[in-house]
C-alpha cells in the first residue's frame, strides 16, 4: 500500500477521552457530546449555528432542502469540484448549471457566473441556489461572486468541505453564504474518518436541517412526520474524534503551508500553483500543481509510485463527467487543462513526521 495523499491524523486524541466517550454514550449523553462539539465549532469559525452530520455531502442535499430547491429548479456549481458538490442537485431533481473556473484561485469565475445568470434571465428565469467551492482549500473571489448573488438575489451554499481554517478577510470561509458545509472525511486537515457539518447564521434553517437530518421527528410524545427525514446526523463518537482535533488546526496548516512553500519552490521552473489572492489564507490542504508539460507530470507520477507515496489527479470537471457531460456548461475549457497538467502533491503526517500520530498515553 502507497502512503495516502493525505491521510487521517488523529493527534490530539488519546484512549482516555476515546473511552470516556464511549461511556457517556453508554450513559445516554450522546446529545450532550453532540452539543458540545457544535458548541466548539461554532466558536472555532464563528457560526451563529452549527448542526453536525454525517458528511459534507448530507449537509449540501440538507442545504439544498432547506433553500426549497426542488424539481426542475436550476442551481449553479462550478465544473472543476468533486462529484459530491454536484451529486445533491440531482437527489432533488434539480439542473446544475456548470460554471468554469478563473484561472488564479481556479474557483468559480465570477465572470462566467454572471454569463449563466444573465442567459437565464433573458428567459425569466432565475437560479434557486449557487454553489461556491474553495477548491483545495484556496479561498474563492468571494467578494465578487457573492456580490453577484446578491445582485441578483440568489442564495449561496459554500461547500468549504476541505477548507476548514482558510479565511477571505479574516472570515472562515463558509460563513459567508447563507448555508456553508464541512468535511471531517478522511482526508481532511480534521478528521473523524467520516463526518460533517452545516454551518448559517439563519437560525430558522438550523432548526430546519437539524430535523430532517434526524428523521423528521415531530416534537410530540409518540412518532409523528409530516415530512420526508433522512438519517444524516453524526455519530457522538466521530463528533469527540473531531472537536478533540481542533485545537490543533492551526499547527496543521503551519505544517501544511510549509510543505507547500518547499514544494513551490522545488518545482518553480515547471509547475504553478493555485494563486492565493490578498486577503485570503488557505489551510493548503491539498498543493495542486500545474505542470507545463504533461511529460513533467508524468514523472512525477512514476517517481511516487516509485517511492509508494500517493498522488492524484486533480478533479475531472462535471461537465466532461458521463452523468453530466449533456447538463449546461459556461467557460472556455480552463478547468480542461488543470485536468490535462495537474496533480495533488502528496501531503501526509506520515511523510512529514516519519511516525504514527496516535497518542499512545492512556
Ligand atoms: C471532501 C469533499 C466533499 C465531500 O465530503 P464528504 O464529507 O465526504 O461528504 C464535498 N466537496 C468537496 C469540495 C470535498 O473536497
Amino acid at each position: 500500500m502507497p502512503t495516502p495523499l493525505s491521510p487521517p491524523n488523529f493527534s490530539g486524541v488519546n484512549q482516555g477521552e476515546l473511552m470516556d466517550a464511549l461511556r457517556n454514550c453508554e450513559l445516554g449523553k450522546g446529545d450532550e457530546i453532540l452539543a458540545q462539539f457544535e458548541s466548539d465549532f461554532g466558536t472555532l469559525v464563528e457560526s451563529k449555528n452549527v448542526v453536525a452530520l454525517s458528511s459534507a455531502t448530507s449537509g449540501l442535499h440538507l442545504a439544498l432542502l432547506a433553500l426549497g430547491v426542488s424539481e426542475g429548479n436550476i442551481v449553479m456549481c462550478p465544473t472543476f469540484t468533486f462529484a459530491a458538490s454536484a451529486f445533491p442537485i440531482i437527489y432533488q431533481k434539480a439542473i446544475p448549471y456548470f460554471i468554469d473556473s478563473e484561472t488564479e484561485t481556479w474557483n468559480m469565475s465570477p465572470q462566467y457566473l454572471e454569463e449563466a445568470i444573465l442567459k437565464l434571465k433573458s428567459n425569466g428565469q432565475r437560479a434557486k441556489a449557487v454553489i461556491i467551492v474553495h477548491s483545495y482549500g484556496n479561498p474563492a473571489k468571494l467578494d465578487e461572486l457573492l456580490a453577484i448573488c446578491k445582485e441578483n438575489e440568489i442564495p449561496v451554499i459554500e461547500d468549504a468541505a476541505n477548507a476548514l481554517g482558510s479565511t477571505y478577510r479574516n472570515k472562515q470561509v463558509g460563513t459567508f453564504g447563507t448555508i456553508g458545509v464541512f468535511s471531517f472525511n478522511r482526508n481532511k486537515i480534521i478528521s473523524g474518518a467520516g463526518g460533517g457539518c452545516l454551518v448559517t447564521n439563519n437560525k430558522n434553517i438550523a432548526d430546519r436541517v437539524r430535523y430532517l437530518a434526524h428523521q423528521a421527528k415531530s416534537n410530540t410524545p409518540y412518532y409523528h412526520h409530516e415530512n420526508i427525514g433522512f438519517n444524516y446526523g453524526l455519530s457522538p463518537i466521530l463528533a469527540e474524534i473531531i472537536r478533540l482535533q481542533l485545537p490543533s488546526l492551526t499547527d496543521r496548516i503551519k505544517e501544511r503551508t510549509a510543505l507547500r512553500n518547499q514544494y513551490q519552490e522545488i518545482y518553480k521552473d515547471i509547475a504553478i500553483f493555485q494563486t492565493q489572492c490578498p486577503n485570503t489564507v488557505s489551510n493548503n490542504w491539498l498543493n495542486a500543481a500545474l505542470f507545463d508539460s504533461d511529460v513533467h507530470r508524468s514523472e512525477i507520477e512514476a517517481l511516487s509510485q516509485l517511492l509508494k507515496v500517493e498522488t492524484r489527479r486533480v478533479w475531472n470537471p462535471m461537465h466532461l463527467q458521463p452523468i453530466f457531460d449533456s447538463e449546461q456548461y459556461f467557460g472556455n475549457k480552463e478547468s480542461e487543462s488543470f485536468f490535462e497538467k495537474a496533480i495533488c502533491l502528496p501531503f501526509s503526517n506520515l511523510l512529514v513526521h516519519n511516525t504514527l500520530a496516535v497518542n499512545e498515553q492512556k
